[in-house]
């Protein structure tokens, strides 16, 4: 059996089915899994195992026989620990089979075949009675089936079913409890990420200013939640409005109800200020009585305690519909909303007592102005961004005459707007080739600036450009960010290399391309923590976990030679262990060669530390002194922390040798690489030793 997995061609910028072998899929989930990172979370694995022993002591205080039902059982780990706190017999239930067997060789490994089950079956196909899976009702119900929303990965309806068929009334359950948390602030950073803001261009007739279509005002956005670290958010970039407050509850030794619903809580306002996003998180009680919690609060509401670092459970980012100014000490009421999967927000002006119980308005937000479809938060964030405008404002202008005929390659892109405004005053003098979404969007973005006409959008791929569709003119300014939607990797976005190449015949012969060319980078790094996600356990709490390693591993491996992975580092820090050094150039004036590009070299460390992997990212260089970095921003002090783009996601390449042994004896002194930049697939592979 074969599979077909769908991935961007960073030479065409289309999308393939690529087909792959039938284990693939398996391979990729467990590579990229969080399994690592949970059995590294020691708070919440000890705060599992505090609870799972407390419930099974008050059910063997009451005379009876501890049967647990371990929903999802990952390793095996909770089940494991059940064991050992004395239950009498586990039911685990794993419904991805390559975890379920491996869970099935964990729990052999540590002795427990005799008392815990693996059931490979989603709990739902799950049967209760004496031929069935489950010989009884269980009477302790464990679980960890949370994501950074809580509910996002299914379970409420996994427990309204279980407390239905698979567990005994009354019964203890680990988690007992969880509690989500909400907190109002403004934030014009996370605002921004949302919204788009006036874009200022000084041009030489006066200041303009490029507005967002009225549609997108009071658009809701897009349902998908928002989970960041919001422990690297300083606190210089929020305004904190109320004091963080419980929203609702979920009892889960409690009938569980998954069906729509809304909770609403009064706030007070702490400050006057405009309401623009809720924060939240979560924490569980592994208890009755609140003794045992584990929380996701971040670092302004608990300062002085020890944090656990974790990536599998973060922090939301939840976005009002339209900002609200609120008073200080004058009460707001917040709503949640939530269906099966998803939370919500919306703040009222609160009414007074004669208040009802809130109508339950199904819907979660649609995004009606297709904005949120084109832009993703972090593209929100980087077009928002003035001083990167600003760089590309300062380049057009060094390129742009009266005369200069444009043409505009990339996704969902304001730089023709900018360009109108900065000179090229022919019209139309501007074209915009799409083929990607958003055409209807940004013509009715062009049309709210009175540019429509200014503007020709032309829906063809690169490789189809007409004379016709250019008006029979020759392009003599080529312009890209380069940005380009379904790019994951830095390099992906040298697309626009390709489609600058598939255009040539087009170009007139002194053309001039923004940016001129651009430039690969790499830097060693020792990351704070990021490295838990691919280091090994061995052991958690007591348990061989091994097996888990060897999987993972294996799953790492399964392509010949590793892959860089993409990861937005300003939520991750690190501090350099080499300079940064400039690996491999495009040069974008130049259509795409032939022939490969490659590189080999070393780098020096020269700060101690462990070499945990390379992280590359590219710049641009718009015009002459004028580059734009996709990466590192600057090395912020002589230890060597590292500040990142805040838009843009950069490559990891994880050193095995660390993954093996965190404890290498020596520090290498330097790190040799080899780079291959393959123009047949636009992919970049590469080689790292220590
Ligand atoms: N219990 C383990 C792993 C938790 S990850 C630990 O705490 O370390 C959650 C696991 O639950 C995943 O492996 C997922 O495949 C599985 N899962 C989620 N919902 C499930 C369901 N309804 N029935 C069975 N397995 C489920």
């Amino acid at each position: 059996m074969k599979t077909f997995c769908g991935r961007a061609n960073p030479t065409t910028g289309a999308m393939e089915w690529v087909e792959e072998d039938e284990n693939y899929d398996y391979h990729q989930e467990i590579a990229r899994s969080r399994y690592a990172d949970m059995l590294h979370d020691k708070d919440r694995n000890t705060k599992y195992y505090q609870g799972i022993r407390a419930a099974v002591s008050r059910v063997k205080e009451r005379g009876e026989r501890a049967i647990v039902l371990d929903i999802g059982t990952g390793t095996g780990l909770l089940s494991m620990m059940a064991a050992s706190a004395g239950a009498d017999f586990c039911y685990a239930l794993e419904v991805f089979k390559p975890m379920a067997n491996a869970a099935v060789k964990i729990v052999e490994k540590n002795g427990f075949h005799d008392k815990i089950k693996v059931i490979n079956k989603h709990s739902t196909e799950v049967t209760v009675g004496p031929d069935g899976d489950m010989q009884c009702r269980a009477n302790i119900l464990v679980t960890e089936l949370f994501d950074t929303e809580l509910i996002g990965e299914g379970a409420l309806p996994t427990y309204e079913h279980a407390h239905k068929y698979l567990v005994q009334a009354g019964c203890e359950a680990v988690p007992h409890r969880a509690t989500v948390y909400v907190q109002l602030v403004e934030s014009n950073r996370m605002w921004a990420w949302n919204k788009l803001f006036p874009v200022r261009v000084k041009a030489e007739d006066g200041e303009k200013i490029i507005v967002a279509p009225s549609e997108m005002e009071n658009c809701p956005g897009v349902p998908s939640v928002c989970d960041i670290q919001l422990n690297q958010m300083p606190s210089r970039d929020f305004t904190v409005l109320s004091d963080a407050t419980a929203m609702f509850r979920v009892e889960f030794s409690k009938p569980v109800r998954s069906a729509s619903t809304c909770y609403r809580v009064p706030l007070e306002p702490v400050r006057s200020g405009k309401a623009q996003i809720v924060l939240s998180w979560w924490d569980l009680d592994m208890d009755p009585f609140g003794r045992i919690n584990c929380t996701m609060a971040p670092y302004w509401i608990k300062p002085n305690s020890a944090f656990q670092w974790r990536d599998h459970w973060m922090q939301c980012v939840y976005f009002l519909p339209n900002e609200e100014p609120v008073l200080q000490g004058q009460l707001v009421s917040l709503t949640a909303w939530r269906d099966e999967y998803s939370l919500w927000y919306e703040l009222q002006k609160a009414r007074g007592e004669e208040e009802k119980e809130a109508d339950v308005r199904v819907e979660s937000p649609v995004c009606r102005c297709q904005a949120h479809l084109l832009w993703n938060r972090p593209r929100f964030g980087e077009l928002n961004d003035q001083n990167r405008t600003q760089q590309y404002i300062r380049s057009l202008m060094k390129v742009l005459k009266a005369d200069s005929v444009c043409l505009c390659i990339s996704d969902g892109s304001l730089l023709p707007m900018l360009a109108h405004y900065l000179g090229a005053k022919q019209v139309p003098s501007f074209f915009l080739l799409l083929w990607s979404l958003g055409f209807s969007f940004l013509f009715a973005f062009f049309k709210a600036n009175h540019l429509e006409d200014k503007i020709k959008i032309i829906e063809a791929r690169p490789e189809m450009l007409e004379s016709s569709h250019l008006e029979d003119q020759k392009i003599s300014v080529l312009v890209g960010e380069p940005f380009f939607t379904t790019s994951l990797l830095p390099w992906h976005n040298l697309y626009f290399w390709y489609a600058r190449t598939a255009v040539a015949s087009h170009l007139t012969s002194s053309v001039t391309v923004l940016p001129q060319s651009a430039s690969l980078h790499m830097m060693i790094v020792e990351f704070q923590d990021l490295w838990r996600i691919r280091s090994p356990c061995g052991t958690c709490e007591g348990f061989d976990v091994q097996i888990m390693d060897d999987m993972i591993k294996n799953s790492l491996n399964f392509r010949e030679s590793k892959e860089a992975e993409p990861h937005p580092l300003w939520e991750y820090p690190c501090k350099s262990l080499s300079d940064p050094q400039e690996v491999l150039t495009f040069d974008f004036r130049k259509t795409v060669p032939q022939h490969c590009l490659s590189t080999e070299g070393s780098v020096t460390l020269l700060r101690k530390g462990t070499s945990h992997g390379a992280v590359l990212w590219m710049e641009y260089h718009l015009a002459a002194d004028i580059s734009i970095s996709t990466g590192l921003m600057q090395i912020s002090n002589e230890k060597g922390n590292c500040e990142w783009n805040p838009h843009c996601k950069q490559a990891v390449y994880f050193f095995s040798s660390v993954i093996e042994s965190e404890t290498l004896p020596a520090l290498p002194s330097a790190v040799t690489y080899a780079i291959n930049f393959d123009t047949k697939t636009g992919e970049i592979a590469m080689d790292f030793k220590l």
